[in-house]
C-alpha cells in the first residue's frame, strides 16, 4: 500500500471508516516530527504489530511551558516524508493546531503524585498539554495499539494512566531508547546541538551508564550526588535533576529495593536546549 498524507480529521476518519477495514488492527505513532531513528524504531514496531500504521506529526503548542522551545522546534515535513517513504507506514497524519483543537482545550487532568516530580514538577503544565493531545489523537485515530518511547519514560506512564481514566481499549507499548553511537539518546532536539555540543552532551549517557555499574558499591543518595557532581564538572553542563525513582509509580526511593524496578532519571541544560535521558538499574 502506498503511504497517504492527510491533514483533516474527516478525511482520517473517511479514510478509517472504509468497511474493508472494519477488523483490521490499527496502529499509532504520535510524534512531533523532525524524525530520527529514535521515531523510526517506534515506527518498526509498530508494523510489526498492527495492519493499519498511523504515523502523527503534530508540535503541539499546548506541551510547551516554555515559549522559546515552541519558536525553535526543529521542524522539517519535507525530510521527514523522505524518511518514512521506506518504512511500512500507511498514513501520515499532519493536522493544523485548529483541527487539533477546534475550540481552546480547557480540560485539566490530574495524574496525582507521577505528575508531580521531575518533568512535572519542572514543566508546568506540560504533562496536561500532552494528555489534551493524545486523547485528542487517539479520539481522532481510535487506535488499537499505540507506541511510546521509554526516552519519555514519565510520558508513558501519564498515557497509561490516561488511558485507564478515559476507560480506553488502546494497549500502550513500551519501545526501547535508542541511542546515537555515542550514547546520546536520540532527541529531536539534539538537531540544536553544534558538534561540540553534542561530544559534551554524550556524557550524559557515559555518566548514566557508569552509575549502572557503580550501583553496587554505594547508596543511592551516594549514587545520585556521583552522577550530579560528575556532569556539572563539564562547563557546558548544567543537571537540573538527577532523580532514583520507582518504575511503576516514580516515587523516590531512598535505598535500593532489590524487589522493584528503579530507574534514575536525569535532564540537563546545555545552552539553551534541556535534554532528559534514563536508566534501569534493575
Ligand atoms: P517526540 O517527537 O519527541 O514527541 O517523540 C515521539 C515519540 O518518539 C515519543 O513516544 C518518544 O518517547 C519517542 N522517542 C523519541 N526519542 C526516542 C528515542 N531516542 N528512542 C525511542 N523512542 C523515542
Amino acid at each position: 500500500m502506498t503511504m497517504i498524507i492527510l491533514e483533516k480529521v474527516r478525511d482520517i476518519r473517511g479514510y478509517l471508516d472504509n468497511s474493508a477495514f472494519k477488523d483490521k488492527l490499527i496502529g499509532l505513532v504520535p510524534t512531533m516530527g523532525a524524525l530520527h531513528e529514535g521515531h523510526l524504531s517506534l515506527v518498526d514496531i509498530a508494523a510489526s504489530q498492527s495492519d493499519i500504521v498511523i504515523i502523527s506529526i503534530f508540535v503541539n503548542p499546548n506541551q510547551f511551558n516554555d515559549p522559546n522551545d515552541l519558536k525553535n522546534y526543529p521542524r522539517d515535513i519535507q525530510k521527514d516524508l523522505e524518511l518514512l517513504k521506506n518504512k511500512k507506514v500507511d498514513v501520515v497524519f499532519i493536522p493544523t493546531v485548529s483541527e487539533i483543537y477546534p475550540q481552546t482545550d480547557t480540560r485539566v487532568f490530574d495524574f496525582d503524585e507521577i505528575e508531580r516530580v521531575m518533568e512535572g514538577a519542572h514543566r508546568p503544565g506540560h504533562f496536561n498539554g500532552v494528555a489534551q493531545v493524545v486523547s485528542r489523537l487517539f479520539e481522532i485515530t481510535t487506535p488499537d495499539l499505540a507506541f511510546f518511547g521509554q526516552k519519555d519514560y514519565q510520558q508513558l506512564l501519564i498515557i497509561k494512566a490516561l488511558v485507564k481514566k478515559l476507560g480506553l481499549s488502546t494497549k500502550i507499548i513500551s519501545c526501547p531508547i535508542v541511542r546515537e553511537k555515542n550514547g546520546l539518546a536520540m532527541s529531536s532536539r539534539n538537531q540544536l546541538l553544534s558538534e561540540k555540543e553534542r561530544d559534551h552532551a554524550s556524557k550524559i549517557s557515559a555518566t548514566l551508564f557508569k552509575a549502572k555499574e557503580l550501583k553496587n558499591k554505594n547508596s543511592v543518595s551516594e549514587l545520585k550526588k556521583w552522577v550530579i557532581s560528575e556532569l556539572n564538572k563539564d562547563p557546558l553542563l548544567n543537571v537540573e535533576y538527577f532523580e532514583i525513582a520507582d518504575g511503576e509509580n516514580l516515587v523516590p526511593i531512598e535505598n535500593w529495593e532489590p524487589e522493584k524496578t528503579s530507574l534514575g532519571f536525569i535532564a540537563v541544560k546545555l545552552g539553551k536546549v534541556r535534554l532528559i535521558d534514563n536508566i534501569i538499574f534493575d
